[in-house]
């Protein structure tokens, strides 16, 4: 797993010090903004921008015999079936406020494409 909480913590100094604008940061494209209204995963802090309490994740899976713009996984059966596929992938996921729209990628981890409940046969 790999954690971007430093370049999300850089990004967050870089508002707060008026270095970047904040709609430059709160900037989640309409499908993002779809996603995250619909098959999103709410998390337990504020939003580090507005400080709104509508901050939530969604992920995204990329890889071989997926769309290039990468494919939603919505909740942990999508996870298993990507699993499954047998496919290497990596799954991204970014961290959305509904409030401001403040997008920001949190962590990334690979799916190795072994089926983790055939590993016992
Ligand atoms: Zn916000």
């Amino acid at each position: 797993m790999v954690s971007y909480r430093l370049a999300r913590e850089r990004t967050v100094r870089a508002v707060e010090a008026g270095h970047r604008k904040q709609e430059d940061v709160c900037d989640a494209q309409p499908e993002l903004r779809r996603v995250a209204h619909h098959h999103a995963t709410a998390l337990s802090e504020p939003c580090p921008i507005c400080e709104g309490d509508d901050l939530v994740a969604v992920t995204f899976a990329f890889g071989a015999g997926l769309p290039n713009a990468g494919r939603l996984v919505a909740d942990r059966q999508e996870l298993r079936s990507l699993r499954q596929r047998g496919k290497p992938a990596t799954c991204y996921q970014v961290e959305v406020c509904r409030q401001c729209w403040w997008n920001h990628l949190r962590e990334s981890f690979p799916i190795d494409g072994t089926d983790l409940t055939s590993s016992a046969t």
